[in-house]
């Protein structure tokens, strides 16, 4: 088993030192080394956000979120509907609720005070172990292991670790929580983040710039991309459906709400088939004039699906919404099924703060 050098100094100091002068500047942060640690409100969205996407895809999300509910109390006051078009295109909508759920438990049952301890932060509700840690560490500069990707395929660089992921990951969570010290806990969580996100990047690695060069056993080997090793993918099951996209005499398509529990679920979205199974079902919404559109796909985290995309003119109970509202509110795979039916408002619709994806 590998293990952490005895002496983690020259490590921690080369890496906090690169940090002082390379840290990302990112609209949740303090900055290096700073007296007044970061809202852990800001900390905590941001985290949420970053789950499964990147930098640039949050941050006018981030963005967003923060004019309009500046303080979690803000948020948890929010209503629901208002959250889950503000985060369509983020994706992982359960996530949402999460927040929502959270934002109402720091409000209702803290008095709007996040707890300063990664227990504490642990206990509330969609609070998971990797968020607690990075919320403790980042703004309450607690000693907490954070976790994500990046410092991951760091840890597995720096010791050359050879089990492949997924089985890698108590492995490189303990050479990672080895290198963890009270000094400057939340410089260093954030430097480990930084560091796998600019230089020891997925490919390509930037070794040459990189202030761990010395202690890198997969630099010392030559073969830095060759970790983290990854067992084979398999390939993601495919699923098939039908979306309906009905337009009324003013030319609004109709909507509606998913249930709330299951994918998607509280969102507004296209009237669709059922799409668990691998045929589909092709009973639409109401009866009308129904023109086949083409076909798009969309890659959930489980499963591929191709969905076929009908139009038609009608009526019927439906929430009846312009398509440049529902292409700014709507969740990627009904954009897409949408952009299908109606290429010109899709090509000269300007992308908002909140709603690129
Ligand atoms: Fe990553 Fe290269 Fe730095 Fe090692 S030397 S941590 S492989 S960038």
């Amino acid at each position: 088993m590998v293990a952490v050098p005895s002496d983690i100094a020259p490590i921690r100091s080369a890496l906090l030192d690169w940090y002082d002068a390379s840290a990302r500047i990112l609209p949740w942060r303090a900055g290096p080394g700073a007296s007044a640690r970061t809202d852990p409100y800001r900390v905590w969205l941001s985290e949420v956000m970053l789950q499964q996407t990147t930098v640039p895809h949050a941050t006018p999300y981030f963005l967003n979120f923060l004019s309009r509910w500046p303080t979690v109390g803000a948020l948890a006051a929010a209503p629901d509907a208002e959250v889950m078009a503000a985060w369509a295109g983020l994706g992982y909508y359960a996530r949402a609720r999460n927040l929502l759920a959270c934002a109402r438990a720091v409000a209702g049952e803290h008095g709007g005070v996040f707890p300063d301890t990664e227990a504490g932060l642990l206990a509330l509700p969609g609070v998971g172990a990797y968020t607690a840690a990075a919320v403790a560490a980042i703004a309450f500069d607690r000693p907490a292991n954070v976790v994500d990707g990046n410092v991951e395929r760091v840890m597995a660089r720096l010791f050359a670790v050879e089990t492949p992921l997924p089985a890698a990951r108590p492995e490189l969570k303990r050479l990672a929580a080895g290198l963890v010290a009270d000094d400057r806990p939340g410089d260093w969580a954030q430097a480990l983040m930084d560091l796998g996100a600019t230089v020891c990047r997925p490919r390509t690695p930037l070794c040459g710039v990189c202030p761990l060069t010395d202690h890198c056993a997969a630099f010392a080997d030559g073969t830095p991309e060759r970790y983290p090793l990854k067992t084979a993918k398999v390939d993601r099951p495919r699923r098939h459906g039908t979306a309906w996209v009905l337009f009324d005499d003013q030319g609004r398509v109709a909507l509606v709400r998913r249930p709330d529990k299951g994918l998607l679920g509280g969102m507004l979205g296209l009237p669709t088939s059922d799409w668990a199974g691998a045929a589909a079902d092709t009973v639409p919404p109401v009866a009308a004039d129904w023109q086949a559109a083409g076909t798009i796909t969309h890659v959930f985290t489980h499963f591929a699906l191709t969905l076929t995309v009908q139009t038609a003119a009608g009526q019927g109970d439906f929430v009846w919404t312009a398509p440049e509202q529902a292409l700014a509110d709507l969740p990627t795979v009904f954009r897409k099924a949408l952009a299908l039916a109606v290429p010109g408002v899709a090509r000269s619709r300007r992308p908002s703060a909140a709603s690129r994806s």
